[in-house]
């Protein structure tokens, strides 16, 4: 999964932390009530899958 990044919607997200608690690398945090990302993404899509929000989505 070559260039796979994601997206968040800040104004759909409810900083609910789901998304933080799933990534297999650890790459999302919460700071400053933003959801933040620090590394490389792995396309796993689970933080996609775990947002009861939608806010998550693909970077195309
Ligand atoms: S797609 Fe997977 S690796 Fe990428 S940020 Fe979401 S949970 Fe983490
Ligand atoms: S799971 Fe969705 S609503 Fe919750 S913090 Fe992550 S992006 Fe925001």
């Amino acid at each position: 999964m070559k260039n796979f990044s994601i997206k968040v919607d800040e104004k759909r997200c409810a900083k609910c932390g789901l998304c933080v608690g799933v990534c297999p690398v650890n790459i999302l945090i919460l700071l400053s009530d933003k959801v933040k990302i620090r590394g490389e993404c792995i396309g796993c899509e689970e933080c996609i899958i775990a947002c009861p929000e939608e806010a998550i989505s693909k970077n195309e």
